[in-house]
């Protein structure tokens, strides 16, 4: 599990979180005059307003004193709120879709569900209290030879990758890019003798932990409900980057959570996501990696990358 500040953190161990550091300030300072971090945030639809009141009032409590118990119970048990755009089959599910434990559904509250055990609400990503919550293991071969096979062949088609991630989150800039591409090679992404081309996008954007968003001055929304930031996640059959091209039938699920501001923590916890989507498509996106609008790269882009595509192996394995 990757832990922002922990830097004793074992070698063989994901550090989004400390990409995540990186990239907040490159979108912090890009979001005063560029577009990096910019998002589309009308391909998610926010679950807030599916929110029933809160249950639990100061008048409640004065006029029915014996039953306040009960409701503030029901208050403080960790919501998942059902996207309305989940097609109605979804709709009755018993499996968490990020974190697969078992869930029910909240008594009263149409489309709103809560995990059957407590343990799940501090593990789950979509409930969980903390802001550094499990990320991936990166327990790969660490074979030179793989890690450099499968480098080149990445930076090959480096501009196809960056074109598949960009149409799955057009708020993913360059400079995030390169952040996320230093974080894969100290993980040894590429010794993964079994990697797919077509997964290497919905991965980055995973490792590329959360992300802030730029400041809006929608005022028709309330600060409250404005994502401030976004963050992408597997579901819960990957713990290790292994997972994702593991003996399995069918890629893993991929989620985008948008968040509210924290007012506690440095990064956000369940208690803020505003919203939850599936993001399909990267495997589509991939096989149609020729024909997709081409992601204007600068000069000054072009060299930096290509700076990364010949660091000597013995700088990054
Ligand atoms: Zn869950």
């Amino acid at each position: 599990m990757a832990r922002a500040a922990n830097e004793t953190e074992a070698a063989g161990t994901a550090r989004a979180g400390h990409v995540t550091g990186a990239e907040g300030g490159a979108a912090g300072s890009a979001s005063g005059g560029g577009r990096e971090g910019v998002v589309g945030t009308a391909s998610l639809v926010s679950t807030q307003g599916m929110q029933s009141p809160p249950t639990t009032t100061s008048t409640r409590r004065r006029s029915l004193p014996g039953r306040t118990l009960p409701a503030q119970r029901r208050a403080s048990v960790p919501a998942i709120v059902w996207p309305t755009a989940i097609p109605p089959d979804d709709a009755a599910p018993e499996q968490c879709p990020l974190c697969h434990a078992a869930i029910v559904a909240m008594p009263g509250r149409v489309g709103v569900f809560r995990h059957r055990s407590t343990p799940s609400d501090a593990a789950c990503v979509l409930t969980t209290a903390a802001y550094q919550p499990s990320e991936l293991s990166a327990r790969g071969s660490r074979d030179p030879r793989i890690f450099a096979a499968q480098r080149r062949r990445f930076v090959d088609q480096w501009q196809q990758h960056y074109a598949v991630l960009r149409q799955l989150w057009p708020g993913f800039g360059f400079t995030r890019f390169m952040a996320v591409l230093a974080c894969a090679d100290v993980l040894s992404l590429w010794s993964y003798a079994s990697m797919r081309d077509e997964d290497v996008a919905p991965l980055l954007l995973v490792l590329a932990g959360f992300m802030r968003l730029p400041e809006t001055d929608d005022a028709s929304e309330p600060a409250t409900r404005r994502a401030r930031w976004v963050r992408f996640w597997f579901d819960g059959s990957v713990r290790d980057i292994g997972d994702v091209w593991g003996a399995r039938d069918a890629a893993p699920a991929l989620y985008r959570v948008d968040y509210r501001e924290p007012a506690a923590t440095p990064f956000p916890t369940g208690a803020q996501v505003l919203a939850w989507l599936p993001v399909d498509g990267a495997k589509t996106l991939w096989a149609r990696r020729d024909v997709l609008p081409a992601v204007r790269i600068e000069t000054a882009q072009r060299f930096i990358f290509e700076r990364f595509a010949r660091m000597p192996l013995h700088e990054v394995a």
